[in-house]
């Protein structure tokens, strides 16, 4: 959805409508879309600078990167946005020395589903956990160590102490 700046509203532009991503856009591969997304953008010309507050909310189905198994992540996320004509020379030369978050707009056109969908990565996980306890998948028996199923018995190893053993059995 590209939006032309010059016909952005003075009292701004209120976009309230869903988004389709495909999931090679998304960079987790696992996740796939329970709900469609929704985005609610306020879009604003201040001066040249574009402000664009939002809010996205959907739910994603992730793969749990210790267990493999497959646990619903819900998002609702906010942000708030500045862009600066890219040709402006006195941010260039800032830019350089220490902000490198800016964002810079680059034409008259602004393409939404770019913006939404950078927000919506933003908002993943780095590592997909179905929880913080997970325990993930017992590296003998393959089985899920949550499910009571693995009755192997773990080995506290601490490699202080196999060094402490090493010189008791000497
Ligand atoms: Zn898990
Ligand atoms: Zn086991």
């Amino acid at each position: 959805m590209i939006i032309d700046i010059e016909k952005i509203p003075q009292e701004g532009l209120k976009i309230s409508r869903e988004f389709e991503f495909p999931s090679t856009d998304l960079v987790e591969e696992s996740a796939v879309f329970l709900r469609p997304l929704h985005a609610d953008l306020h879009i604003k010309m201040i001066g040249d600078e574009i402000i664009i507050k939002g809010t996205i909310t959907t739910c994603v189905s992730f793969i749990c990167s210790r267990c493999l198994v497959p646990f619903e992540f819900p998002i609702d996320s906010k942000f708030d946005l500045i862009y600066f004509p890219e040709e402006r020379d006195e941010f260039k030369e800032q830019l350089e020395k220490d902000d490198l978050g800016r964002l810079f707009y680059h034409s008259q056109n602004i393409d939404l589903e770019e913006i939404v969908l950078e927000q919506l990565n933003l908002s993943f996980p780095v590592k997909p956990l179905c929880s913080k306890n997970c325990q993930g998948i017992c590296p003998v028996c393959g089985k899920l160590i949550q499910s009571g199923e693995c009755v192997c018995v773990k080995e506290d190893s601490d490699p202080r102490l196999d060094k402490l053993k090493y010189f008791i059995k000497r």
